[in-house]
């Protein structure tokens, strides 16, 4: 645990609200290992709860107002207790009321809080700050409140909050990563089952996440066009297999190379990456048992590649980053972790390499787009829970 962000926090907390605090959770953010895309076509996904987090620490409140203040901006916003809307004029405060009013559906919640939060994760940069926000707030609630509630519905109120407050329709992966880390393991879950059960990442490895801190428009449209040919694809799989087909998640390799020549060419490629990456997601877990580090390298070496054949979703910089990963000795793995078409790359290290393979990714960068991009050491770390 971060203790040093714990004390920050609660510093702040009796500064802003004059008294100390009573009840405090600790939430990872999360970074994409294994298996992109696949979580909306219910298959599997490799990811890890990551050292940097946010801490919520709350008092009850002495009135009917909730209060929430924002650590790092000392920035406060409130409401009354049975004001359940959302506040358009204080988007951040949004995810921490969701968590809330989800939470107060299913509990006895009778009083107000004074709530702050304090984080190191960044923002915005696809290692799921707004998840750790959610979690961290939602344990900090129930350790205010005495309710206990199971990890998985913990994971699903953070997501009704993100969609409903904050308006960004995500999956869970997010969230379940940050409830369910462990240091020096990752988290693999099924998207049907709801399933999640750690694999060890041995020999101590780590990773390095590069932030190409580029957007690039089209986004939106982009994304929309992937997801309805993946349902396009396991519509058509439906119609030729002689098995149950609800989602790519029921069709195998061997089923996609025998029937991609009769599809729609779009709807063959964006398929062939989705039940590529399910399958990478399952040799992944058992070359990590054996602890085959190098073939599991190749695995996201072989995601990424994908990426650009056959989702298309990755661009310029994030294929740079990767193909100079491809050549660095000490990079054992490299791909696009998230959504693409920008956003960052996941580069898989022995923390003795940390330095050497982060030089020789930053600088070519910044030679190549004339501006740097962030390159953070990420180690799988310990997941969300109570502190006090
Ligand atoms: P990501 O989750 O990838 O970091 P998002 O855009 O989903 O990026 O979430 C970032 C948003 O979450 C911020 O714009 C803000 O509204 C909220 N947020 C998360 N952490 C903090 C924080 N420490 N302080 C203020 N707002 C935060
Ligand atoms: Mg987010």
């Amino acid at each position: 645990m971060n203790d040093a962000l714990y004390k920050e926090a609660a510093d702040k907390f009796k500064t802003w609200y004059g008294c100390e605090h009573t009840a405090a959770a600790y939430a990872p953010g999360r970074v994409e290992v294994l298996g992109n895309h696949t979580d909306y076509n219910e298959g599997f996904v490799l990811s890890a709860a990551i050292n940097m987090g946010i801490f919520c620490l709350a008092a009850p409140s002495p009135d009917n107002t909730c209060r929430i203040v924002a650590g790092d901006l000392m920035k406060e916003a409130s409401f009354d207790i049975d004001d359940a809307s959302p506040d358009p004029d204080n988007m951040w405060a949004n995810y921490v009321k969701g968590v809330f009013v989800g939470l107060r559906e299913r509990c006895n919640i009778p009083t107000a809080f004074n709530l702050l939060f304090f984080s190191n994760v960044p923002l915005g940069s696809g290692l799921s700050s707004s998840a750790a926000l959610e979690i961290g707030s939602g344990l900090c609630f129930c350790s205010l409140y005495d309710v206990e509630v199971p990890k998985l519905d913990m994971a699903l109120i953070g997501q009704a909050a993100e969609h409903n407050y904050a308006g960004v329709m995500c999956g869970v992966m997010d969230q379940i990563s940050s409830l369910y880390g462990k240091a020096n393991q990752l988290v693999k879950s099924d998207f049907r089952s709801l399933e999640v059960e750690n694999t060890p990442l041995g020999e101590d490895l780590c990773f390095l996440v590069c932030n190409t801190n580029a957007k690039h428009a089209l986004v939106d449209g982009a994304y929309n066009e992937r997801r309805q040919k993946c349902e396009e694809a396991a519509a058509f799989f439906a119609g030729v297999l002689d098995h149950p087909v609800t989602a790519l998640r029921d069709v195998s390799m061997e089923e996609w190379t025998q029937h991609a020549p009769s599809m729609e060419t779009y709807a063959a490629k964006r398929s062939a990456h989705v039940v590529g990456e399910n399958t990478r997601v399952q040799q992944g877990s058992e070359l990590l048992q054996k602890n085959d580090v190098a073939g599991f390298g190749q695995l996201m070496f072989d995601s990424h590649q994908s990426s650009i054949e056959n989702f298309e979703n990755s661009c310029e910089e994030l294929d740079f980053i990767v193909g100079l990963a491809r050549q660095i000795p000490g990079a054992l793995g490299a791909r696009l972790s998230g959504g693409g078409f920008g956003g960052s790359a996941v580069v898989l290290v022995h923390p003795r390499d940390v330095e050497t393979v982060g030089q020789a990714i930053s600088g070519p960068y910044e030679k190549q787009f004339g501006h740097p991009c962030d390159v953070r050491m990420i180690t799988p770390s310990e997941g969300a829970h109570i502190v006090v």
